[in-house]
């Protein structure tokens, strides 16, 4: 993953002298709001900004293996048909 602006970013970072916080942002998995899910790391703790649940991130990391899994089923077992082909050779 890249960081737009990442030199401006790191710049406005050292005049700050370090006292930032990175924060990342996500679709909400609850209300499905893009980009309004914040990733805090500092307390490892999730907050939306939009239906405003909040908890710990590992709580969080459960409904997304989930959805990931529900959507990647179908890639996976395409990929581990092809290398069961690749094997027998
Ligand atoms: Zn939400």
């Amino acid at each position: 993953m890249k960081l737009p602006n990442a030199d401006k970013i790191k710049h406005i970072i050292r005049l700050v002298e370090g006292r930032a916080e990175l924060i990342v942002r996500v679709r909400c998995p609850f209300c499905r709001t893009k980009n309004a899910l914040l990733l805090i790391g500092s307390t490892d703790k999730y907050e939306c900004q939009v239906c405003c649940l909040h908890g710990k991130l590992d709580d969080l990391i459960v409904y997304f293996e989930d959805e990931f899994e529900h959507r990647h089923r179908k890639t996976v077992k395409l990929m581990s048909e092809r290398s069961a082909v690749e094997w027998r050779r």
